[in-house]
């Protein structure tokens, strides 16, 4: 059985009092909010934190508000996200948030804590014993690369559901800390870096998940998996337009999961904007997609495998958006891939 390392717990009411603690004890004090995450990555001694910051208790990040377009508080759990009736325009995040793990770690796991989730690699997510039996790796404890030897930066994944979701709503999300607060674009929380991978600052806490209004936006998630019951995406796929009554595209956004160490934003509206979703423009955007997407031999199934149905996802998003019928791809896309 793998323990937990001791460290102490410390239950703060408010986000005020969090951050105080968080700044007094420093490097060594982490977050934990649903802890499904945290707490085997510490089983497996990937994190040894000396304090834990549990935000549990802080009622004030489990809000939900409208304002311009929505507010989430960054501690509703991703059920309270799923089964809210207002976060229902915002399909692509429903379906994100309903696609991660299993109801238990949903129940637990919250929305900020999904945002702010551990990049992951085949050599890393591994007990103690293991990673030592290979003399570790860059990302915690070793100084080399399993996966590229050469390489000089860990080229472990982004493995959130909701984060590229979000960032096809063009979502916006606010920090607190004992500095102040801070606001920026989701996109910009991300760092192509397996390691440094999040742009939080020390001490600072994910308050609130801020979304724009969307009307004629309509948006749509498919996830790549090994077992449709549950798994980490080995693809996420994200994708959302907005539309004039003709269906023509006006504005459009692509967020591709799990293919890099950030979510991975694709430029497409060069292609989209001003044309309608023919067949042969969502061929071009799906090439496209496929040609930016590098998958790495560190997550589950054939890398090559991996890169050619990233076109394929994207086929099924954009024609899903269309208004075509893909409940059928869906059912089928959603079943153990053997
Ligand atoms: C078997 C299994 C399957 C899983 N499958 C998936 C999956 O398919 N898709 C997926 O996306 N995830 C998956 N997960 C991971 C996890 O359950 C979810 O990502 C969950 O949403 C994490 O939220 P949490 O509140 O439990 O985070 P925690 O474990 O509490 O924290 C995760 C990280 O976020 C930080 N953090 C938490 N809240 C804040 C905050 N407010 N401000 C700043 N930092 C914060 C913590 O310090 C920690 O570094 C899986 C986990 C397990 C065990
Ligand atoms: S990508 Fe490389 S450095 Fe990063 S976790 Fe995997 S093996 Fe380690």
């Amino acid at each position: 059985m793998m323990r937990l390392p001791w460290f102490d717990y410390r239950a703060p009411r408010s986000v005020a009092e969090a951050a105080k603690i968080l700044a007094a004890e420093g490097p060594q004090a982490m977050l934990v909010a649903g802890g499904t995450d945290l707490l085997p990555n510490m089983k497996r001694r990937h994190q040894s934190p000396s304090t834990l910051v549990s935000l549990r208790q802080v009622e004030g990040l489990k809000k939900i508000s409208n304002g311009s377009g929505l507010t989430l508080g960054a501690g509703l759990t991703l059920t309270a996200v799923v089964q809210e009736a207002r976060t229902q325009p915002y399909r692509g995040l429903r379906q994100a948030a309903a696609q991660v793990a299993t109801p238990h770690l949903r129940n637990m796991g919250t929305l900020g804590g999904n945002l702010c989730l551990d990049t992951r690699c085949t050599y890393y997510n591994q007990n103690y014993e293991w990673r030592k039996a290979i003399d570790f790796c860059m990302k915690a404890d070793g100084d080399i690369c399993w996966v590229a030897t050469a390489s000089k930066r860990c080229l472990a994944v982004s493995s959130t559901d909701t984060a590229p979701a979000l960032i096809s709503l063009g979502a916006r999300v606010k920090f607190f800390s004992t500095a102040g607060e801070r606001e920026l674009p989701l996109a910009d929380l991300y760092k192509n870096d397996g390691i440094d991978y999040l742009a939080r600052k020390p001490g600072e806490i994910l308050t609130e998940v801020l979304l724009p209004k969307n009307e004629g936006w309509k948006s749509t998630y498919w996830k790549l998996r090994r077992r449709g019951s549950f798994d980490f995406p080995v693809l996420g796929v994200a994708a959302a337009v907005k539309t004039s009554p003709d269906g023509t595209v006006e504005d459009a956004r692509l967020v591709l999961g799990a293919v890099s160490s950030h979510p991975l934003t694709i430029d497409v509206q060069k292609i989209l904007v001003g044309k309608k979703l023919a067949d042969e423009i969502i061929e071009k955007v799906a090439g496209l997609a496929e040609s930016r997407a590098k998958p790495m031999d560190n997550t589950d199934l054939d890398l090559r495998w991996r890169k050619h149905v990233v076109g394929d996802f994207v086929g099924y998003a954009l024609r899903e958006l269309r208004g075509d019928d893909m409940s059928a791809t869906r059912l089928r896309t959603a079943r153990q891939v053997l």
